[in-house]
């Protein structure tokens, strides 16, 4: 069985395509970039996934373009619920590509994120598999979060410390002044 997965990141890749593969899968990996931002941050990522697909032979897939302006155009108004937004493109256009590609399944390391939204995830992802009619392979991967930590970790990985986009990264790092204790409640990776 032929799988897709979107690859969010190099540590978030780790025990999903370990327990794909457990599972008599083949894996192919697809990184979408347009939610990393900056540009360096993105090739960052990606450089660390490629170093990472080649020590254990998965062949990804990196998307060309970089369209940055076209996120934010997206999110604009609506940061608040960005997140919608993104999920849904990064697994729509997944989910196309396996179409595409004749893939008997497509799936995603987001939901080995103990700091993503787990049921948005995987509701996004069924209404999006049903719309196109590619089967959507669901899995809880946060049973192996600290596996892949200490995996990650081991190898001497690159781990972001903010989910992507700009707003996460304002999100992570700043306080404002008046509100110095205030936490968010989005997922940092
Ligand atoms: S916080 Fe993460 S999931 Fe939410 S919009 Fe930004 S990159 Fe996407």
């Amino acid at each position: 069985m032929k799988t897709l997965m979107h690859i969010c990141c190099a540590p978030c890749s780790i025990v999903p395509t370990e327990s794909l593969r457990r599972q008599g899968m083949e894996v192919m990996g697809f990184f979408y970039r347009h939610n990393i931002h900056p540009y360096s941050e993105c090739v960052k990522r990606q450089q660390t996934l490629e170093q990472y697909s080649r020590k254990i032979d998965l062949r990804v897939i990196y998307q060309e373009d970089y369209d940055m302006e076209g996120f934010v155009r997206n999110v604009a108004y609506r940061e608040s619920n960005r997140c919608s937004y993104c999920y849904h493109d990064r697994l729509r256009t997944t989910a196309l590509m396996a179409r595409r590609g004749k893939f008997d399944y497509f799936s995603t390391t987001l939901l080995y994120s103990k700091f993503q939204k787990h049921d948005t995830i995987r509701s996004i992802d069924e209404s999006v598999g049903k719309a196109l009619g590619v089967p959507f392979f669901y899995q809880d991967f946060r049973t192996g979060w600290k596996t892949g930590i200490t995996a990650s970790k081991e190898l001497g990985m690159y781990r972001q410390k903010y989910c992507g986009c700009i707003y996460s990264e304002k999100e992570r790092f700043y306080r404002p002044k008046t509100d110095r204790a205030k936490i968010t409640d989005r997922p940092k990776i």
